[in-house]
């Protein structure tokens, strides 16, 4: 403990009447000590917004600015205020002891397997524990600062490691990023994942009966003709085992082993195998897996 202010200790005689008890001594010490402010009254003012805005009551306020009342405040009239402060100011430093938690850092790796624009967690990261002790500083009672003077880690946090994705999924010689093109104009009116209980391994993209369906990128057809549920099929090779589909077309357009363009015509929408309407079901396989083909238009 220490006291700011510069107190003198000395015996001097008193007068028995100006002895107190300790209780009072030290409410006298905490709050024996008055500030003086002063308040410039603003319009729209009221005594109860005034008392508000200073920490007073209107009572107080009444007792030290003599005459006051709710109804005769005036603009730019000045009220006397006061607070009571403590005589002396008393600066205590003590130390103290808390568990802290520490965050998990996170790492990123890259990963060129892992197609852009995607992450996958590796290793799940977990907060760590660490026992801190710091010195506190108050000043009358309020923490004015902190110091750390010892940290002993409890448990030390696990990373969390991140694997980002830098394949590019077509390369492009063309430097225009890879990325595939519509093979029809439309909206998506059946997303990629869980559907009715199953799993849909592509999108359904509206387009009307005849619509030209377009190579979403140059490659070679390994596939053109009825394939079960998806009727007239179109599948593309657009190498580094890349495969893009195209289903429910009422006619094709292209034949097996040819070699195609980003662009061009590969077939007609319909809706041949199992399709409730004219719409183009559009896949993209990666190594045999489907994946969504939102990711890469
Ligand atoms: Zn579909």
């Amino acid at each position: 403990m220490d006291i700011a202010d510069r107190v003198a200790l000395r015996d001097a005689p008193v007068r028995p009447a100006d002895i107190v008890p300790l209780d009072r001594a030290l409410r006298l010490v905490l709050q024996g000590g008055r500030e003086t402010r002063s308040y410039r009254v603003r319009a729209g003012d009221t005594l109860w917004t005034i008392a508000g805005r200073t920490g007073m009551r209107v009572p107080n306020l009444q007792e030290l600015n003599p005459g006051l009342s709710p109804r005769n405040l005036a603009i730019g009239e000045v009220l006397k205020l006061s607070r009571t402060v403590p005589l002396i100011n008393v600066s205590t430093v003590y130390t103290q002891t808390q568990r802290q938690e520490l965050p998990c850092p996170v790492v990123r790796k890259k990963d060129d397997r892992l197609p852009l624009g995607l992450t996958r967690v590796l290793q799940a990261g977990r907060a760590g524990l660490a026992e801190v002790t710091e010195q506190v500083i108050c000043r009358n009672g309020q923490v004015v600062g902190r110091r750390e003077l010892t940290r002993k880690v409890l448990q030390a946090p696990r990373e969390q490691v991140v694997a980002v994705g830098t394949w590019q999924l077509l390369a492009s010689r063309s430097g225009s990023g890879g990325r595939l093109g519509w093979p029809v104009v439309g909206a998506v009116t059946s997303p990629f994942g869980a559907r009715w209980g199953g799993f849909h391994p592509g999108i359904d993209i509206a387009a009307g009966y005849g619509t030209p369906v377009d190579a979403a990128a140059p490659g070679r057809v390994v596939r053109a003709g009825w394939y079960g549920g998806y009727g007239n099929c179109v599948d593309i090779d657009h190498g580094d085992g890349v495969v893009t589909r195209y289903g429910h077309l009422s006619r094709i357009a292209v034949e097996e082993g040819e070699q195609v363009i980003k662009g061009q015509l590969v077939g007609y929408v319909g809706s041949t195998g199992f399709a409730t309407g004219p719409h183009l079901h559009f896949e993209v396989r990666i190594n045999g897996n489907p994946v969504n083909p939102e990711s890469f238009l």
